[in-house]
């Protein structure tokens, strides 16, 4: 079961997209001065497939040459010389297109205008005030040749723009415009996650740079922005404990092999491909190694999830319903394996051949 409201098909082709650009030499402009952890950051450095050291060291063929600019990874001391490509590129003098990251959620500047900031990134060089993340997306975002959202903070607002909270923060569309399209002619590129999965933030960086290499076509995106390939499926849909979903086999506690739906797993209704792809080479992920899942990639997360350690109100009814078919399944199954569990009775070494050969050749 396909969640097809969470899939359905928003910019395979956005107009003027598809235009072939052929950037030689582009740059990579991440702040993670939003309402963040920086978790996207370290996160994506755990990727393999690619590595970000193959994208800037140009070992991906057909790449543009990339020069990337993110603060965790610099090589830089900081301060001005960190921030010499972002105040070029504010002013539109930064000498190639740069594909914008944003990391963090974005605050509400307006509720406090005035008074104080939420959260800035370098300062402005004549009043030694702070620029806030508003003043960089709005000097930036119309100048980037792509804008993309690096994690559910910067995608949806995420943990910090939950209920109760004092910034008023949100994500990047929200603030942007859905419509929103870049210099590109790209739609926000988001990549959700809390933090985001290592190889699916790579794969889409990737995707977008083979586009403004000229040799693919725009990342095809889901109604809210999602690359359609990794987020068109539900968790449950690639869990290897739906066996025991199917079997009606449930997990009472944490310590269980068993499906976790009664636990708190919102798998069935999630948009991910974390259980089907691993975490770091395969290895790792949520509901599929013990941990429930909480819906961390979704536009919803975290408030239509929480108490997370409670079952889903939707997970009792279907877990319920699946209860006397998974019951009855599993007690056929369990007959069948032991039949199968043992080898033919011809299987001996005794004086005789038994298995049933015919040497004579019959029409
Ligand atoms: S653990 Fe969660 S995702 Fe896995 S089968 Fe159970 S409900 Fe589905
Ligand atoms: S499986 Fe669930 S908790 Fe894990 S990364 Fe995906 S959405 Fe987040």
């Amino acid at each position: 079961m396909t969640i097809e409201s969470g899939t359905a098909r928003k910019s395979e082709h956005p107009s003027g997209a598809d235009q072939r650009q052929g950037i030689e030499e582009i740059d990579i402009l991440w702040i993670s001065e939003g309402m963040s952890c920086d978790g996207d950051t370290v996160s994506m450095t755990a990727s393999g497939q690619p590595a970000i050291e193959d994208v800037v060291l140009g070992l991906v063929p057909g790449l543009p040459k990339v020069n990337l600019y993110n603060k965790v990874l610099s090589p830089t001391v900081g301060g001005e010389d960190f921030l010499a490509p972002f105040r070029a590129a504010a002013k539109g003098e930064q000498p190639h297109p740069f594909i914008l990251v944003i990391e963090g959620s974005i605050p509400n500047q307006n509720i406090i205008e005035g008074d104080g900031y939420w959260t800035s990134f370098g300062n402005d060089q004549e009043t030694g005030e702070p620029l806030t993340l508003n003043w960089w997306l709005d000097r930036l975002a119309p100048r980037a040749w792509a804008v993309v959202a690096a994690g559910t903070c910067a995608t949806y607002g995420g943990i910090h723009a939950m209920a109760g909270n004092p910034t008023g923060c949100m994500g990047l569309a929200d603030y942007l415009g859905w419509d929103f399209r870049s210099a590109g002619a790209l739609p926000i590129v988001h990549l959700p996650g809390c933090p985001i999965q290592p190889e699916n933030f790579m794969e889409t960086l990737t995707w977008v740079l083979h586009h403004a290499a000229g040799s693919a076509p725009p990342p095809p995106l889901d109604h809210m922005l999602r690359p359609q390939w990794l987020f068109g499926k539900t968790v449950h849909e690639g869990c290897d404990r739906a066996a025991y979903y199917e079997q009606g086999d449930f997990s009472k506690d944490y310590n269980s092999p068993k499906c976790q739906v009664k636990i708190g797993c919102w798998g069935p209704v999630v948009n991910c491909d974390v259980p089907k792809r691993g975490w770091m080479s395969g290895v790792g992920g949520c509901p599929n190694v013990g941990g429930i899942c909480i819906g961390c990639t979704m536009p919803g997360f975290p408030d239509a999830f929480m108490p997370f350690m409670d079952e889903p109100t939707g997970g009792s009814l279907s877990s319920t319903l699946i209860k006397p078919y998974g019951a009855f399944i599993r007690r056929m199954r369990g007959l069948t394996n032991i039949a199968v569990n043992r080898e033919p009775k011809w299987h001996h070494n005794g004086p005789e051949l038994t298995s049933g050969y015919d040497p004579h050749w019959r029409a």
